[in-house]
C-alpha cells in the first residue's frame, strides 16, 4: 500500500545499528497533547535521551522523526522492556516507535480523536506491509515493560467500530472480512489492564499464589511475570498477577 503522507523533523537523539524492524510498539506522550509533544520527541528540552520514530497528533497528522527506518533506531522504549526474546535496548533497536500525542491527564475529549485513530491505523498498516509483520508484531508499551511502570498508549482505543483494528484492516482492504469479533480474539491482551498486587509486610509469593491462582505452588508464575531472580519481595512493591498460565 501507499505510504500514508507525514511530514518530517529529524530526532537529536537517533542511533545508528538499527536491527531486523520485528515490531511497532503504541505509546502515548503524556505531555501537552499537541505539536509540543513532537517538538519535544524531537529535541528534549529536558537534556532526556529519548526519540521515537514517528508521532502522530490529535488533528491526524503524522510526523516522522527516523530519517531512514532501516539505518537508524530511536530510544523509545529501552528500559525495562522485553519483547520476542529481546529486553531493553534490543527492543529499541529492533521496533519501530510511534508516539500518540496524548495529554499527560488525558484531559483531552475526546482522548483521542477519530483523525488520530485512523492516522496511527494506517501508519501501522503500512509498516506492517513494508516490514512483513503480522498483527501480533504491533504492541504496545504497556505490553512490553517488564516493571509495571508503563501503561500506554493510556486508554487508546483498539477494539470496536471506529477503533484502532477497524481502521488497520480498512486501510489493507481487509475491512469486511474481519469483523470485529474476530480481531479481539487475535488480540486478547491488549486492553485488558494488568491485574497487580500491592506487597503487604508477610507477603511471600506462596501465599500471592494462595490468593490468587488458591494454589500456593503456582508461586513461580509471580516470580517469572514479574522477573524476580529470587523469592525475596518487599512491602510495597508492585507485583504483575499473570492471569493466564
Ligand atoms: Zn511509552
Amino acid at each position: 500500500m501507499k505510504a500514508p503522507q507525514w511530514r518530517e523533523l529529524k530526532a537529536k537523539h537517533i542511533r545508528a545499528g538499527r536491527q531486523k524492524v520485528q515490531g511497532v510498539v503504541l505509546h502515548d506522550t503524556a505531555g501537552s497533547g499537541t505539536h509540543n509533544d513532537t517538538l519535544y520527541l524531537v529535541n528534549p528540552g529536558d537534556g532526556r535521551i529519548v526519540s521515537v520514530d514517528f508521532t502522530v497528533e490529535r488533528d491526524g497528522s503524522i510526523w516522522k522523526l527516523n530519517p531512514n527506518l532501516s539505518q537508524f533506531f530511536c530510544l523509545h522504549a529501552g528500559r525495562a522492556t522485553k519483547f520476542k526474546g529481546l529486553i531493553n535496548s534490543q527492543v529499541t533497536r529492533a521496533t519501530i516507535g510511534i508516539e500518540i500525542c496524548q495529554h499527560v491527564k488525558l484531559s483531552l475529549s475526546p482522548a483521542y480523536t477519530t483523525a488520530q485513530v485512523k492516522s496511527v491505523a494506517q501508519l501501522c498498516a503500512w509498516l506492517t506491509g513494508e516490514f512483513k509483520l503480522t498483527t501480533s508484531d504491533i504492541t504496545t508499551h504497556r505490553q512490553i515493560i517488564t516493571d509495571g511502570s508503563r501503561s500506554d498508549p493510556r486508554q487508546f482505543p483498539f477494539e470496536g467500530g471506529g477503533g484502532f483494528w477497524s481502521y488497520y484492516w480498512q486501510a489493507l482492504g481487509k475491512g469486511k472480512e474481519h469483523a470485529v469479533s474476530e480481531v479481539m480474539a487475535k488480540t486478547p491482551d491488549l486492553e485488558k489492564p494488568k491485574l497487580t498486587h500491592n506487597v503487604a509486610a508477610g507477603d511471600t509469593l506462596s501465599k500471592i499464589a494462595k490468593k490468587y491462582y488458591g494454589k500456593a505452588s503456582l508461586w513461580p508464575r509471580i516470580q517469572k511475570a514479574n522477573a524476580l531472580k529470587g523469592t525475596v519481595i518487599i512491602p510495597g512493591q508492585v507485583l504483575v498477577i499473570p492471569q493466564k498460565s
